[in-house]
């Protein structure tokens, strides 16, 4: 399932070196391509600390709703972020926080834990968050921030040298409504998600392992006696949690093996139903009451990216294009936010200094923490799919990542964390 991704050009560049001035006023001093949340994040804490950033986004301008899409958990690390900028109270709206979560297996609840219990959480609760929403919030925040601006429905056509020479800094050939333009920033980011475009056009090669099935999520009504705990069940098959989400939904994730997955998800809803309520016998008359149509049942490929470095000369890749992660786990969102968090300071600084050195220890603090957690993702849906395949397996207690470092953050970068939603505003218009 590993495929090197197929560079335009070998990545020659140095990960550490001199970074340009923009080469005219207009030029600003950052482009990140990708208005998603890292990239949105990363805008905003930069529009805050007095720097011109322009975002550009392949898609067109939201339109602010509900929208369908997925509904990833924010850990207390990453909300604490979120809540220093003042955004808690619009993130919050219309969704149930989780304060407990619970293990389950063969029907007994064998581990629990409890945020508040959480020694050093900045918030006593996760946020099933819209990843729709979410979006809508960070966008009208980076609005609302001088400096910032984005280009929506922009094409980045490559990342031409900047002044024609051989391995020097690139800039950005962009086609937008207006026409085509180049832009010579400082800084090149890659906010732009598990396929990048910056990734392959600045020539750094990635491994990409995908995960084509083997993720299955079901959404019902919210019953009344779920409350604000996220359940995950061991089950002879792989694992299911659930988890209450956005406009009183509950939402059931089935992490197991790609023939397993397969299997079900083609063949009929009435078997798919069955799977879920032998899976979670506390909410089987639920499920089984409750899940009518197949549009209530979505399954999503799942990636594990690994570049071979995040600098480039100019270029600096954050967010899924850094490193996607398997859903196992439930952290992609959670890293994303908090790379952008604490990558703000390092862009700034690297920016003041006129060279990478910043990003290039950030990468070093980051990357193998990172790495640590795709090797236990693999090995556990290995795991997983090995226990799948055995008669009788999974009647004992699987494993899940542990619960600390999931919900306070890797702890190197717990304090960049805590400080970064807290800088003053430079940048007051
Ligand atoms: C089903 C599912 C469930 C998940 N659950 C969780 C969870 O519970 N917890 C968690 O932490 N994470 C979860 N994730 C992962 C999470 O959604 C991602 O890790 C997160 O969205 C990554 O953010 P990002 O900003 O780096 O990239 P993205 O969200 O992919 O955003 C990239 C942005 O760049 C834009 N773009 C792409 N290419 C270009 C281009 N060439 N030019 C311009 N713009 C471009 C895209 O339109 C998009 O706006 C889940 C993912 C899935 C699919």
């Amino acid at each position: 399932m590993s495929e090197p991704s197929a560079p335009s050009e070998p990545s020659t560049r140095s990960a550490t070196g001199p970074l340009p001035q923009p080469a005219t006023a207009a030029d600003p001093d950052v482009v990140i391509v990708g208005a998603g949340p890292a990239g949105l994040l990363l805008g905003l804490l930069l529009g805050r600390l007095g720097r011109r950033v322009l975002l550009i986004e392949r898609e067109p301008a939201p339109r602010p709703g509900p929208g369908n899409g997925i509904c990833p958990i924010l850990q207390p690390a990453t909300l604490g972020v979120l809540g220093d900028l003042g955004l808690l109270p619009d993130l919050v709206k219309g969704t149930t926080p989780v304060t407990h979560g619970e293990v389950i297996a063969a029907d007994t609840v064998v581990a629990g834990y409890s945020y508040a219990e959480l020694p050093g959480a900045p918030v006593d609760f996760a946020l099933p968050t819209s990843i729709v929403h979410l979006r809508d919030v960070l966008t009208e925040a980076v609005l609302a921030t001088p400096g910032v601006e984005i280009v929506y429905e922009a094409t980045v056509h490559g990342l031409p040298e900047r002044d024609g020479a051989d391995d020097g800094p690139r800039g950005l050939l962009l086609e937008t409504a207006e026409g085509m333009r180049t832009l010579r920033p400082s800084l090149i980011v890659g906010c732009d998600g598990k396929r990048s475009a910056v990734r392959r056009m600045a020539g750094i090669s990635s491994e990409i392992t995908e995960f084509r099935r083997g993720y299955l999520e079901l959404r019902v009504p919210m019953p009344d006696f779920w409350g604000g705990v996220m359940r995950a069940y061991f089950t002879a098959d792989g694992y299911m949690l659930g988890t209450p989400i956005a406009d009183d939904q509950l939402l059931f994730v089935w992490i197991t093996d790609e023939t397993t997955a397969g299997r079900v998800a083609d063949g009929s809803l009435a078997e798919l139903v069955e799977r879920y309520a032998s899976g979670i016998p506390g909410a089987a008359d639920w499920i089984r009451a409750h899940t009518r149509d197949r549009k209530q049942v979505r399954e999503f490929p799942h990636h594990i990216v690994r570049p071979e470095r995040w600098v480039a000369g100019n270029v600096l890749l954050v967010g899924d294009s850094a490193h996607g992660v398997h859903v196992y786990g439930g952290q992609g969102l959670n890293l994303s936010l908090q790379d952008a968090a604490c990558l703000a300071d390092a862009v700034d600084e690297a920016l003041t200094a006129g060279d990478t050195a910043a990003l290039r220890r950030f990468e070093a603090i980051r990357m193998p923490f990172i790495s640590a957690f795709q090797d236990m993702q693999r090995i556990h849906l290995a795991a997983l799919a090995e226990r799948s395949g055995q008669q009788g397996g999974g009647q004992g207690v699987g494993h899940l990542p542990e619960f600390a470092p999931l919900a306070l953050g890797q702890p190197e970068l717990r304090a960049a964390l805590a400080a970064a939603g807290r800088r003053p505003t430079r940048n007051e218009g």
